[in-house]
């Protein structure tokens, strides 16, 4: 058998993959063009093309395909072989530098926002060289971005990278002024951790909603759920540990690095966490690691649930999406450092965070929101739809004392000078202490929590990336030709803390008091997707994205569509399930009990269970023709802001009445006539 450090990578066409292939000058060229964003020569890319054929090849490969991540937000495929005819009437196997950088899949039935109608309908794909090829499943993988003729981006990838661009622009402008010279990019990092369930695959079959939505629309609360708090960190089961290995083994493969495994506070729900890295490899990755979580569980004769609430009234699943920034000289810009010019630029990157985090709150929101999302954003486990950061107190301490001028710390008398002074060590919040801010710091970077666990984490970065590029920006257009460095610094970081510390909150996010202490603050509180993506296309929004040049206005546009639309079908298809269980399952089942009770011996548990059942069922049925009359007239709805406003206002509710109704039902029908398992069969059946 293989160890680890054999497997780690083998199906990745990595950096020392392709030192070792490829002649000395094409790995020049490439290794130029990923560290410089370069595009490659057409004669490199030949050369490149034609190795990576026979790396692939030698691994059992016959197929390649560009691998993209439209809009969607999953990722999407089309697999070509490499055969050609030969002149001879046999085939060579061939790979052009043509097809590995540029494909044309037929992108007709990607979402685009309107951006195909107004444009062009074609897409096409262009490598990505910064995000390593791949083999999964015998397919030879090319990360790609995806964009339309005209040049707009029609994935997620595209605006990533801008992002990382134009935070790179203005971070190497802010390190120029303390002097780093040697420093000339700045990358992004990110470490998601990935939360997801486990159920076994007989329960996900015989259940309609779990294979359409990916969630329960129906189920009673069992006995038992989480409140024993016996799961989290509890010891794994074997089933469950085999699904690990062989999910770490396959993971490793590809050159993630998955590290930590542990279950989750929900009865089968569990977490993995990989090393960070590059944040769009991160991305790549993350959206690799779910695709194999689904696959390997299938091998088990499991199923992977990575929907954010798969089970009303048990915990739902969140990404954490670990984030920092460092340079090519390998400093972490979120690194407090030894030294008086250490902290201060720290100092400034972390002002630079807070400012953005503040200045575009709505941007934040709007890039977690998603229907799935909305269920757990504000519910008890996960941070409210409020933003906030969590400093922890001793920094918080250092910024008050910059900001009202008082001493701090052990030398009473010492006022803190920002780039004179060392900072006093504070400890890091190793222990996950405040679990309840949406955004906290944690030593060395900082962790937002908002995320969902199916969503890709490119769109949290993007916006990540583009408010602190502004910030920075900002900063470097006021540091820039100051005489004194040293008091402009101390000046700067101490308006802006004054005029952001409102966003600045270390106390419990899950309490009530805080949604009224943020609303005197004048937070934002956008509690659903709707109510959020509102707010995309403001000014200052439109602004932002374009002056970094990340998306253009159309693209914003085109993108402001898909989200509604995506939010009103997922909805719909959940209402349309709803009703398609309600009455081909459970009312049906409903009715058998009643007539046998009705048909009984006739005692008094028949008699009154029978009286319950009727009235319920009555009851139900009513919520299920009020839903089916609501879905009728949303379909008559034209206008893309109106109509997601309908269903989150009316479909919802309606959906609501009818699985309260029904959950109700199912308490007090017989098992043996319930249609589908239970959440108790459901969370349980893994051993
Ligand atoms: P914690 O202190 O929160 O327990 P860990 O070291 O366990 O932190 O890391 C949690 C996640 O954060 C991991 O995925 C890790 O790789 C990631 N992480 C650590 N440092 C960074 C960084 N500088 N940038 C991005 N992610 C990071
Ligand atoms: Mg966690």
């Amino acid at each position: 058998m293989k160890d680890t450090s054999e497997i780690f990578g083998e199906n990745v066409f990595s950096l020392s993959v392709m030192k070792e292939r490829l002649p000395k000058e094409t790995f020049k060229e490439v290794k130029a063009a990923i560290d410089n964003g370069h595009r490659l020569s057409e004669q490199a890319a030949g050369v490149v093309a034609n190795e990576m054929k026979q790396w692939a090849i030698e691994k059992g490969c016959t197929h390649y395909t560009h691998w993209f991540q439209p809009m969607t937000g999953i990722t999407s495929e089309k697999h070509d072989s490499f055969i050609n005819p030969s002149d001879d009437g046999n085939i060579i196997l061939r790979f052009s530098g043509k097809e590995l950088t540029q494909g044309e899949p037929d992108a007709s039935s990607f979402p685009s926002g309107g951006l195909r109608a107004t444009f062009e309908a074609r897409g096409y794909t262009a490598w990505d060289p910064t995000s390593y090829a791949f083999i999964k499943e015998g397919v030879l993988c090319i990360p790609t971005a995806f964009c339309s003729y005209g040049g707009e981006a029609l994935d997620k990838k595209i605006p990533l990278l801008r992002s990382m661009e134009a935070l790179n622009k203005q971070a190497v402008r802010v390190l120029k002024l303390f002097g780093n010279d040697d420093v000339n990019r700045v990358t992004t990092t990110v470490g998601p951790e990935q939360e997801y369930f486990l159920i076994d695959e007989k329960g996900y079959n015989a259940r309609r909603d779990l294979i359409y939505t990916g969630r329960t629309l129906f189920g009673a609360p069992p006995p038992k759920g989480q409140q024993m708090e016996d799961h989290y960190f509890g010891v794994i089961k074997p089933r469950v540990q085999a699904f690990m290995k062989d999910l770490n083994d396959e993971l490793w493969k590809l050159g993630i690095m998955a590290t930590t495994e542990h279950n989750e506070v929900a009865p089968s729900q569990h977490e993995l966490a990989p090393i960070f890295t590059t944040t769009n490899i991160a991305t790549d990755h993350n959206q690799l690691t779910m695709e194999i979580m689904k696959k390997v569980a299938q091998k088990h004769g499991l199923v992977c649930l990575l929907h954010e609430k798969p089970f009303a009234g048990v915990n739902g699943s969140g990404k954490h999406n670990n984030w920092s920034m460092s340079t090519n000289t390998g400093a972490n810009l979120l690194e407090p450092g030894e030294t008086p010019y250490e902290n201060a630029q720290f100092l400034l990157f972390l002002t630079a965070v807070i400012k953005a985090v503040d200045d575009y709150q709505d941007l934040m929101r709007i890039s977690v929101a998603s229907a799935g999302n909305d269920h757990r954003l504000g519910a008890n486990e996960a941070p409210p739809a409020v933003i906030s950061i969590f400093l922890g107190s001793e920094l918080t301490e250092i910024l008050d004392a910059i900001v009202n001028d008082i001493p701090y710390g052990a030398k009473e008398k010492e006022l803190l000078k920002v780039g004179v002074h060392v900072l006093p060590k504070f400890p890091k919040d190793t222990t996950d202490r405040n679990r309840t801010s949406p955004f906290a710091f944690t030593g060395n970077k900082f962790e937002f929590r908002m995320l969902g666990s199916a969503a890709s984490v490119a769109l949290p970065n993007t916006v990540l990336n583009t408010a602190v590029a502004e910030s920075l920006r900002q900063f470097a257009d006021k540091l820039e030709g100051e005489d004194d460095f040293t008091s402009a610094l101390h000046e700067l970081i101490k308006e802006e803390i004054k005029a952001h510390k409102r966003i600045i909150f270390n106390g419990n996010g899950y309490e009530d008091a805080w949604i009224e202490e943020a609303k005197r603050r004048g937070l934002s509180n956008l509690r659903t997707t709707p109510e959020a993506v509102a707010h995309y296309l403001d000014d200052k929004n439109v602004e932002l994205f374009t002056s970094h040049k990340v998306y253009s206005k159309i693209e914003m546009q085109s993108r402001h569509e898909v989200f509604l639309e995506k939010y009103t079908k997922l909805i719909d298809i959940e209402a349309k399930t709803m009703l398609e269980m309600a009455k081909q399952d459970i009312f049906p089942a409903v009715s058998a009990y009643s007539s046998d009770l009705a048909s009984g011996t006739g005692n008094i548990f028949e008699k009154e269970t029978l009286d319950e059942i009727s009235e319920d069922l009555d009851k139900a049925y009513g919520s299920y023709k009020a839903l089916k009359s609501a879905l009728d007239s949303s379909s008559k709805i034209d206008d893309l802001v109106n109509k997601a406003d309908f269903f989150r206002s009316e479909i919802i509710k309606d959906m609501t009445e009818l699985r309260e109704s029904c959950d109700k039902l199912e308490t007090e029908t017989a098992s043996d006539y319930w249609p589908f398992p239970t959440y108790g069969d459901l969370l349980f059946a893994v051993r």
